[in-house]
């Protein structure tokens, strides 16, 4: 068995993939910092030299470029990986793959996921807790865990970013301070509104640990946009104010 480490695209788990499959190779050009030539290859140039033909080298010593097939070990979902090896590596693999017990500690370099991550909502105007914990929660969205974890998860981080724009009082509901921005101008009636979906889902979930997937996903929605426009498009315009100054 060969497996290889990297963030499935399908669910967002880090647990890796199981390779079942593998392309044909192609020979890439060899990086010689990396890879110097070998004591034979040097023995063969300086004996060639003057002679004017190409290093011979095995395939072994070779760096190629190949493709796993790899299936995540959480989701099942399958992902192509482009990578990067010696040779020798390469035919280890193979190997690997073909023989259900060999185990191998060849880690070939991954340079692309197909389909490609997508990566999580950070920018970097939002405050480092919201940042941060809003990650994590987008994270646990695309590993399917329990949505009232997320609503409630999404709940604290609106909480926090409320606090950071000055909306209400400490003890006022999530709502009702959400409503003072719109009273100080901070957001628009639409976001207002639409944060009604934070009162529907809170209690339920925090009290009940009610939730369905469909409801995690909304409220995921609800914050990325809430954040996108208090803290992102602000600091957005802020910067082409001063590029135009
Ligand atoms: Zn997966």
């Amino acid at each position: 068995m060969f497996s290889f480490d990297g963030i499935c695209p399908h669910c967002g788990s880090e647990k890796g993939f199981n390779a079942f499959g593998v392309s044909a190779y192609v020979i890439s050009d060899r990086d010689y910092e990396q890879f110097p030539l070998t004591p034979t290859e040097q023995r063969i140039q300086e004996a060639r030299e003057g002679v004017n033909l190409p290093v011979m080298r095995t395939l072994k010593d070779q760096q190629l470029i190949f493709t796993l097939a790899g299936e995540c070990r959480r989701c099942h979902m399958p992902v192509l990986a482009t990578c990067i090896a010696l040779g020798k590596d390469f035919l280890e693999i193979c190997q690997c793959i073909s023989k259900a017990r060999r185990a191998t500690y060849c880690e070939p370099r991954i340079i692309a996921f197909h389909p490609a991550p997508v990566p999580p909502y950070a920018h970097p105007s939002l405050p480092e807790d919201v940042r941060h914990a809003f990650i994590d929660l987008q994270s646990m969205l695309r590993e399917k865990k329990m949505p009232h974890f997320i609503l409630t998860g999404c709940r604290a981080v609106l909480e926090a970013a409320v606090r950071h724009l000055g909306g209400g009082k400490d003890g006022d509901a999530l709502y009702a301070r959400i409503a003072d921005l719109f009273d100080k101008g901070i957001i628009t009636a639409s976001l207002k509104d639409w944060a009604s979906v934070v009162r529907r889902y809170g209690n339920a979930a925090a009290h009940e640990m009610k939730g369905s997937p469909e409801e995690a996903r909304e409220m995921v929605d609800f914050t990325r946009v809430f954040l996108q426009f208090t803290f992102e498009l602000p600091s957005t315009i802020e910067k082409i104010r001063s590029r135009a100054e």
